[in-house]
């Protein structure tokens, strides 16, 4: 069976988490951000910034999971294929 997933991501997803975002209390927000910045969505350890050619990644010290800010995916995609593959390396390395 299919199921039209655009269409419900629409009604309920995205829109749905805004609204509440909104209605969020700054001061909650804080907290959240306080408690949460620069740490693993994973395994909650440090993350440490990798600079490559003014991208800059945050990488987990403990599990190596590696997190990019919004618009970076956009840049790499950007990026020659010889320069993306010694992008590449130097964070697999
Ligand atoms: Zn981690």
């Amino acid at each position: 069976m299919r199921r039209n997933i655009s269409s419900a991501g629409n009604s309920n997803g995205k829109k749905g988490l805004r609204e509440r975002h909104k209605l969020m209390a700054t001061e909650e927000k804080k907290r959240l951000k306080a408690l949460h910045h620069m740490h693993c969505p994973k395994c909650g350890m440090d993350l440490i910034e990798v600079d490559y050619h003014h991208i800059k990644i945050d990488k987990c010290s403990e599990c190596g999971g590696i997190w990019l800010d919004e618009g970076e995916l956009e840049t790499i995609t950007r990026l020659t294929k010889p320069i993306l593959g010694k992008f590449l390396k130097f964070f697999i390395d």
